[in-house]
Formats: structure tokens, C-alpha cells, sequence
């Protein structure tokens, strides 16, 4: 038996202990895969994540609030992958030669959704999109980096507080010929993507977005309930909320924690199933 956990707060909405049990019976192995609430503290986050390790865990998953905690964990007592490093987040805990190790898979799952929605429309692969972002916070840090190796041409970043957006795009200076910023109120014209990764539409609350603005797929991370975001675009426009992601990362977290490749689970079947 191997053990997994996720740990979040809140946790208990958490989709990831079916997911993962999916996997593994796909693989035929045997887990364990819990929910962990952990209260919002730092010293608290580091003991759940200590005693988890010494106890003999496999793997852990991190989830909101805790994903920059992981990062400076990990930065500061053992290594971090080339993704976690850019996104400054981690969301994937394991061992590596006795020593914590943190990933981050959220850009390579979206990526892959992208590819499978974009492919399942015939619009194509992500090589030379072009792409707005809507939002400046963790998720679209873990996404620019994926997204721009995937072979996006360009992307455009919109945040409701640009001076947040600026400092995203001095921190991506690497990537400055791929990247620029434009307010919210000054979008407009035809994006081959647009993403939703504003946490507005958790909460409910409708984006105010220009109505010349359109695309061929809108995106948003956000899943398990209505998007206004989504619902502000008319036919032939493809819509498509996050689970998609949150499913392929957690199969690239499987991947990394039992050798176990994506393309030996059943995930294509798992993620069309959401078209059927
Ligand atoms: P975050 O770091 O808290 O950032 C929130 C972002 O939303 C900021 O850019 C913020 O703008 C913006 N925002 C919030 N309310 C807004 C409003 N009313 N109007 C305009 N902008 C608003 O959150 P995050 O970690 O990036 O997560 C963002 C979303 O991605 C969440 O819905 C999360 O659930 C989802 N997500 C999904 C997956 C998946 O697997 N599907 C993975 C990761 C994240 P300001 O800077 O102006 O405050």
C-alpha cells in the first residue's frame, strides 16, 4: 500500500482522492489517498507535512492556501523542480534521494487539457496562439512558463490591479517578447484563447469585459459551478471550465510519484467522458 494526501483549507470539497483512486485502479496498484485539513499556518503546514514524510508517505498534494508555503518549504530544506521554481508555487510533494522535493504540474495539466479541447474542435494545437489571460495571481504564474514551451506565440495579461500584471511581466523578463499587458478596460479584438484565471468567478462575481472581445476557445480554471465568464460568450465560441486541468494535473502528479506515465492511465477516456 502507498499513501497519498492532499492537503488544503478548506479540503473537504476535494476531488483529488477520486481522481487518484481512478488512476491507481487503472494501474492496479494499491493506495491510500486522504483529504488533510490543515489550519492556515505556516508551522502547522511544515509539522503535517514532516510527520507525513517520516510516517512514510509517498506523496502529498497541495492546495490552496498553502501552494507558496510548499515552495519556500522546499527552497529552504530540500529542492524544487524547474517548474516550481518559475511558478514559485508547488502543488506536488515527494522524496527525492531522502530529501523533500516540491513540483508544480498545474501549467503541463492545463496545457494538455488545452491541447485535447482545442484538438476535440479541430482548432488545432497551441503552437502560434495567441492568448489573453485574465488575472495576475498564482495560477497565471504557473501557467506562463508551460503555456510558451507548448508554443504559444504571444499572451496578454489583464489584471484588475495592473501594477500586479507589471510585476508579473518584470518577473517573466525571460520571456519579453512573448508577454504583454493590457488593462481591462482597453481589451478588445479577436484572442485564439482566453483564459479565466481570476478567482471572480468562484465567488460568483461577473467580469466586466468588453463586448468586442472574442475568441475561439475561452477557458475557465474554475470548476464545479456556473461561470459567468463562460456564460458571457455566444456560440460558435468552444467553452470550457477547469476540471479538465485539475485532472490532468493530478495524473502528472501520479506520473511523478510511481513512474506510472500518463499515457499508461486512462485519461483521454477520463477527460472526454466530459463531452459525452
Ligand atoms: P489568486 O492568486 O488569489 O489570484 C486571484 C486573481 O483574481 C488576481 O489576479 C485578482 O486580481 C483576480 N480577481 C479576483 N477577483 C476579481 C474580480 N472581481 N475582478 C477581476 N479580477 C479579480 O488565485 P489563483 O491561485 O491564481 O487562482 C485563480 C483561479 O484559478 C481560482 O478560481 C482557482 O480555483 C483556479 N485554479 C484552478 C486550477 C485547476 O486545476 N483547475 C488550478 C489552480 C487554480 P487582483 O490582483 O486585482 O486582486
Amino acid at each position: 500500500m502507498r499513501y497519498f494526501i492532499v492537503i488544503g483549507n478548506p479540503i473537504s470539497h476535494s476531488k483529488s482522492p477520486e481522481i487518484h483512486h481512478h488512476f491507481a485502479q487503472s494501474a492496479n496498484i494499491a493506495i491510500s489517498y486522504e483529504r488533510q485539513f490543515c489550519p492556515n499556518d505556516k508551522d502547522t503546514f511544515m509539522a503535517v507535512v514532516q510527520s507525513f514524510f517520516k510516517g512514510g508517505g509517498t506523496g502529498a498534494n497541495v492546495t490552496l492556501p498553502f501552494k507558496q508555503i510548499a515552495f519556500e518549504l522546499c527552497q529552504t530544506f530540500g529542492q524544487l523542480s524547474a517548474h516550481a521554481q518559475t511558478a514559485r508555487a508547488v502543488n506536488t510533494l515527494y522524496l527525492k534521494n531522502g530529501q523533500l522535493y516540491g513540483d508544480n504540474t498545474d501549467g503541463i495539466g492545463l496545457c494538455y487539457d488545452l491541447k485535447r479541447v482545442l484538438a476535440w474542435h479541430n482548432l488545432g494545437d497551441l503552437t502560434g496562439k495567441h492568448m489573453l489571460i485574465l488575472g495576475a495571481g498564482g495560477a497565471t504564474r504557473g501557467i506562463i512558463a508551460p503555456l510558451i514551451d507548448a508554443g504559444v506565440a504571444h499572451i496578454t495579461i489583464a489584471n484588475r490591479t495592473k501594477e500586479r500584471a507589471t510585476q508579473l511581466l518584470n518577473e517573466f523578463a525571460i520571456y519579453r517578447s512573448k508577454l504583454s499587458q493590457a488593462s481591462f478596460e482597453a481589451l478588445g479584438g479577436h484572442f485564439d484563447l482566453i483564459i479565466n484565471a481570476t478567482s471572480a468567478t468562484t465567488t460568483g462575481q461577473a467580469l466586466s469585459l468588453p463586448k468586442t472581445l472574442s475568441t475561439d476557445c475561452a477557458y475557465d480554471l474554475m470548476y464545479g459551478k456556473p461561470s459567468a465568464f463562460l456564460a458571457g460568450f455566444d456560440k460558435p465560441t468552444v467553452k470550457q471550465d477547469g476540471l479538465g486541468m485539475l485532472i490532468a494535473q493530478a495524473a502528472f502528479s501520479f506520473e511523478r510519484w510511481t513512474g506510472i506515465g500518463v499515457d499508461e492511465l486512462d485519461l483521454p477516456k477520463l477527460l472526454n467522458k466530459q463531452f459525452k
